[in-house]
């Protein structure tokens, strides 16, 4: 496919804490300062033609070449895809950079320091110290590198990394290095360099033996561990992620550089420098759990893989996603653990717009793994037969579900719910519902209530900030139809009506196994606490699910009416001819299904038909 620059996504200069607003005057001295020509030419051997010189054009696939560099008028053009520019332009396309760093990458590479419009003592204080805490960075990586290459101790991580097989173009692509067990080998470094004790505690590289006593001594972070450098958007180090080597290592498997002003997990993705250009190509990031698997999926070729640091997936990461590319495929452990971090992903994703797949692996399998075992192709085959996000979610998970206890499929619902809420694309979230809605079997109008319902939730979560602390189990109320929850009230409170329910129960047993919180009734109706005691009903109340209970609680406040018979019988038959209704409904847009099967549309019809004579029966009664 052709790619048209045109319609490439708009790189909006970004909050970025190196570079303030840049002056246009500054953009002018870089564009000054750069030759087209040079430019272009450093990324692909030039020919002349004329007074300019001619390449395969890098935006479009092409045999002969049509992509024009004019030195005079600095400007770029190709006659095959209408690609145009100047050299901003070209690093913002090629590099698939925003604004803002296209602008600093062509300053570096002029020479230029940036000067920002707002400045101040302050922030140049700042801007210094950022600048150090990178420069340590970058030098302690390489110094780990060079350890893990030569060091005599450090054959057990060379042995180590041999074993998972890596090769040593991959090492040094990705520059993993080897902290030595004497970390005052590194200390003695970094002091050499010029860094003080101060910052390397900066950098997250170290910390006080004593944190009340500065001259108490530094400790430090990395020793007898693999280094991975955590880079940011454009290629600096800026931290590091580190795996210990040694079965008795009491540490924590993986642990990262502490939070500084440039390493923060929330807003860093692994490989997301290398990753960037063909994120932008491709038109999708594929997004895996861990760095091995991410390095892993590079080297086979799978160059727009990125994997956040740790299992938090945030808001920040998936907007720098937006930012290069259009789609998102998830790679996530098919457990419980990777399916649950799959959901927390795709929820942030989602809210930005992006559309998001999701691929399964065999189950025990990770990519590193499966690769191994099977090789790049069939993971290819895999990655372009995923699935999008719910039909892939549902496949995996309804096969464990049984769709007809009200319990579970009520959980199941409102889990689908609450992803389904936080899509920012109404055309994208309405189609889901409808999807969803048919898929489970419920009425696109009470699929739609679950879904607003979890945004209330949410809204009344962020109105009171403990309860949306993460760290504590938050019970919400079960989703419950009113009508439902009415009967609930009536068999709670009026033995004539409990009686009268139970009597109904058989007709109404497959209405309240579809409708929401229906379980609730027939748990009050299976247990019958006695509406004459209200410790008999507090403790019945005790014993049900806490998001039972609260879905109840509303109708405590209720009154009972004057005949609790009479109201029951009229609120079953209406709770029915919904039912039926919709359940009709349903039916006859099924039978529209061309896939469907002549004895499957046989089956579909006698069933409309017996609907439609329940329901006429229920007219009757009215
Ligand atoms: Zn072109």
């Amino acid at each position: 496919m052709e790619a048209n620059p045109k319609l490439v996504k708009s790189k909006l200069p970004i909050h970025n804490p190196e570079v303030g607003r840049i002056p246009p005057e500054t953009i002018e001295q870089i564009l000054a300062s750069t030759d087209i020509v040079d430019l272009i030419g450093s990324y692909f051997p030039l020919k002349r033609s004329g007074s300019g010189f001619k390449i395969n054009c890098p935006f479009h696939g092409e045999k002969t070449p049509s992509f024009n560099i004019n030195p005079a008028r600095q400007f770029y053009k190709c006659f095959g895809c209408d690609a145009s520019g100047n050299a901003l332009s070209f690093i913002m396309e090629y590099e698939n950079l925003p604004f803002i760093d296209a602008v600093k990458k062509l300053a570096d590479r002029a020479g230029i320091t940036i000067i920002e419009e707002a400045h101040d003592p302050e922030s140049d204080r700042k801007r210094r110290k950022i600048s150090r805490i990178k420069e340590l960075n970058n030098k302690a990586a390489r110094f780990f590198h060079e350890q893990l290459l030569r060091s005599p101790d450090a054959e057990h991580a060379r042995s180590y990394l041999k074993s998972r097989g890596f090769s040593k173009e991959t090492t040094q692509k990705w520059l993993i290095g080897w902290a030595p067990r004497n970390s005052n080998l590194f200390l003695q470094i970094a002091r050499e360099e010029g860094f003080t004790g101060r910052e390397i505690l900066q950098a997250g590289l170290g910390g006080l033996r004593n944190k009340e006593d500065s001259r108490s001594g530094l400790w430090v972070k990395f020793y007898d561990q693999l280094t991975f450098p955590i880079n940011n958007d454009y290629g600096d180090v800026v931290g590091f992620s580190a795996r210990i080597l040694r079965a008795d290592d009491k540490r924590g498997k993986y642990i990262n550089t502490s939070d500084t002003p440039l390493f923060n997990k929330s807003k860093l993705l692994f490989a997301l420098d290398k990753a960037r250009r063909s994120m932008g190509k491709e038109k999708f990031a594929l997004i895996c759990e861990g760095q091995v698997d991410a390095i892993v999926l590079h080297e086979c070729g799978f160059e727009n893989t990125i994997a956040p640091l740790g299992t938090a997936f945030t808001e920040e990461h998936a907007r720098m996603i937006n930012r290069y590319t259009d789609r998102v495929v998830l790679c996530y452990d098919g457990d419980n653990a990777g399916l649950a971090a799959a959901d927390k992903a795709f929820k942030q994703l989602t809210a930005t717009g992006l559309p998001v797949k999701l691929m399964h692996l065999p189950d025990g399998d990770d990519p590193d793994t499966f690769i191994k075992t099977h090789g790049p192709e069939k993971f290819r085959t895999l990655l372009e037969s995923a699935k999008d996000y719910f039909d892939a979610k549902l496949e995996k998970e309804l096969p464990s579900i049984n769709l007809s206890s009200a319990g579970e499929r009520t959980k199941l619902l409102k889990d689908l719910g609450e992803s389904v809420m936080v899509m920012s694309d109404d055309l994208l979230r309405d189609a889901t519902i409808q999807n969803l809605a048919i898929r489970m079997r419920v009425g696109v109008d009470d699929f739609r209530q679950v879904v607003a319902n979890a945004k209330k939730e949410k809204s009344r979560f962020r109105d009171n900030p403990r309860a949306a602390d993460d760290t504590k189990i938050v019970v919400t109320p079960a989703p419950i139809d009113h009508v439902v929850a009415y009967l609930c009230h009536l068999a709670l409170n009026s033995e004539a009506a409990a009686e009268y329910l139970i009597e109904q129960l058989e007709s109404l047993n497959e209405c309240l196994e579809e409708a929401l919180g229906g379980h609730i009734l027939l748990d009050i109706l299976s247990k019958r606490p006695n509406p004459e005691n209200t410790a008999s009903r507090q403790a019945y109340l005790m014993t049900i699910p806490s998001e039972d209970r609260l879905a109840l609680e509303k109708t405590f406040t209720d009154s009972v009416p004057d005949d609790p018979v009479a109201s029951a019988s009229d609120t079953v038959a209406m709770l029915s001819a919904r039912f039926y209704q919709t359940k009709e409904k349903a039916l006859r847009s099924l039978l529209n299904d061309p896939n469907l099967s002549s004895a499957e549309i046989l089956t579909a019809f006698e069933e409309v038909k017996r609907l439609q004579s329940i329901l006429k029966d229920l007219d009757q009664r009215f």
